[in-house]
This record gives structure tokens, sequence and C-alpha cells, in this order.
């Protein structure tokens, strides 16, 4: 094995150990991550990608308070007021 192959075998296991994390990262629930753009879900805003969190729960599980109609919505977009009245 030269010290080329070798390289090139130490790359490509970074590279598969690192599609394998990506994809077993959760991809829903309170530690996942979102990268799509999120909109508001009763009037379609768009949320900003730097956001100011407006509360505890936000700055801890991310979501945003819609700047438009001022409704809550987790870092997915789904309306929380629901969830919270359950509370
Ligand atoms: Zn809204």
């Amino acid at each position: 094995m030269t010290l080329v192959t070798a390289l090139a075998v130490f790359v490509a296991t970074i590279v598969v150990v690192a599609v394998l994390v990506i994809a077993a990262w959760p991809k829903g629930g309170k530690s996942g991550i979102n990268l799509s753009k999120v909109f508001c879900p009763k009037c379609a805003e768009p949320m900003p990608r730097i956001r100011r969190p407006k509360n505890e729960r936000q700055r801890l599980w991310g979501g945003w308070t819609c700047r438009k109609c001022g409704c809550e919505m987790d870092k997915y977009g789904v309306d929380i007021n629901d969830e919270e009245a359950a509370v």
C-alpha cells in the first residue's frame, strides 16, 4: 500500500463516518436540527434565519414568534400554542 492509497482510504473513511453521523442525526424532536426555511403556520410569513429568542423555551429549543401575527411556533414551523394550552 502506497502512502497515497493509505491517505485515500483515510479520507474515504472520514467521509463515510461523516455521512453516517448526518444520516443518523434525528430529524425531529427537540435535539433535531432543522436547516430548511420555516414559515409561519398561520400567515406564511418567512422566519428570519437569525432569531431573537423571546423566552426561555425559544432560547433552549429554538422557534420563533411571528412578527406579523404573533403566532408562536417551534423550530419546525409547527404552531405550539395548542401544545402549551394542553400542559
Ligand atoms: Zn404569522
